[in-house]
């Protein structure tokens, strides 16, 4: 159970990244276009994506949306975690991120910044918010993009 110092750290990264994100706007040129829509909470997310000449690597990654501070939050990390990956890595990544929201595994310290999603997972309903990214994210990387994914 995450309680105490950690969850207060977790919730203040969460609105740190939500206030300042990092990876906010749109990637130039746009090779992919994603957007997701949670009915549950109203947040809304447009993910852009930029591959390198391979097609296979993720050059750049940004998002715009509107939404609660857990599903900006989300986002951002979820960028920077992606940037420069391949697409098989990053779909790994997606899996990975959607099974620790389940309360199956968290990530290494490679990745660890992502843990701080481990303290939404205790808030059911908030999951979705998490996790709308997250999905936008597999259905880019699996599709031509530009389809909504609804997070339901
Ligand atoms: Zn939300």
């Amino acid at each position: 159970m995450i309680t105490g110092n950690l969850r207060d750290l977790y919730q203040q990264v969460i609105l740190e990244r939500y206030k300042k994100p990092r990876y906010r706007g749109a990637t130039d040129p746009v090779h992919r276009r994603q957007r997701g829509h949670n009915p549950s909470c109203g947040d809304t997310i447009e993910l852009t994506l930029q591959f390198d000449e391979t097609g296979d690597r993720i050059e750049d990654i940004k998002f715009e949306g509107e939404g609660c501070a857990i599903s900006m939050s989300s986002a951002d990390l979820m960028a920077e975690a992606v940037r420069g990956k391949t697409v098989t890595e990053a779909t790994e990544t997606v899996d990975r991120f959607l099974k620790m929201m389940k309360g199956e595994g968290e990530f290494p310290k490679e990745q660890r910044k992502l843990n701080v999603m481990q303290g939404v997972a205790q808030f059911p309903v908030r999951i979705k918010c998490a996790n709308l990214t997250w999905h936008a994210l597999r259905a880019a990387l699996e599709a031509s993009g530009d389809e909504v994914v609804s997070n339901e």
